[in-house]
């Protein structure tokens, strides 16, 4: 199955496989990407309000544009954070402050860590959310082993590997995939949130 480079801007699928209320199921991938692809050649052009974005899109402004920007925004590669001035953030600033999951369900699995019960999702959930955000294999890894140790998720157990690095390393291919972290991240908050209440 083909995967895009982009995700659906309603469910985040970067497949055809949509989630099953989403709105723009069997939308051809081809408009979907044209709709990024138009926002950010205006704003990598220089930032800009959304009037002006609406006004040079090369293409026509519709449901589609205005999600994709939406998406952008959630996903913070847009900022929008200087009074409605969009601004795309440069790759590196990104990596450095979208990294750390500001957002739930990642915030409380970044946060808290795993527990017994859902180790398998929150660590394929922080794989799969580094490489979304475009951390490289080896800083995901450091990244995630750091994440299980300083957060006492490590330490709570229940664990078949002996050590951090040896569970992560046999989850790289969650890495290669490029699976979507959200399903996986959902299902862990739920549980660490059990576990803490
Ligand atoms: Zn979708």
């Amino acid at each position: 199955m083909p995967h895009f480079d982009y995700p659906c801007p309603d469910c985040r699928a970067t497949t055809s496989l949509h989630d099953a209320d989403c709105r723009f199921e069997g939308t051809p991938w081809v408009e979907v990407e044209r709709a990024y692809v138009d926002i950010v050649s205006v704003l990598a052009g220089g930032p800009c309000d959304e009037e002006t974005l609406r006004r040079e899109a090369p293409g026509e402004w519709g449901p589609l544009q205005q999600a994709a920007l939406r998406r952008l925004k959630r996903d913070e590669r847009v900022s929008d954070a200087n009074s409605g001035v969009l601004r795309l953030r440069t790759a590196e600033e990104f990596r450095e402050e979208v990294s750390e999951p500001t957002r739930e369900p990642m915030r409380t699995l970044h946060q808290y860590g795993s527990v017994p019960g859902c180790h398998d999702n929150a660590v394929f959930a922080m794989i799969a959310w580094y490489e979304m955000v475009g951390l490289s294999w080896p800083e995901t890894r450091e990244n995630v082993v750091n994440w299980l140790r300083d957060t006492g998720a490590w330490d709570r157990g229940g664990f078949e590997e002996a050590t951090p690095a040896e569970l992560v390393e046999k989850k790289r291919h969650v890495y290669e995939a490029g699976y979507g972290w959200k399903e996986k991240a959902v299902s862990a908050k739920r549980v660490i949130d059990r576990y803490r209440s």
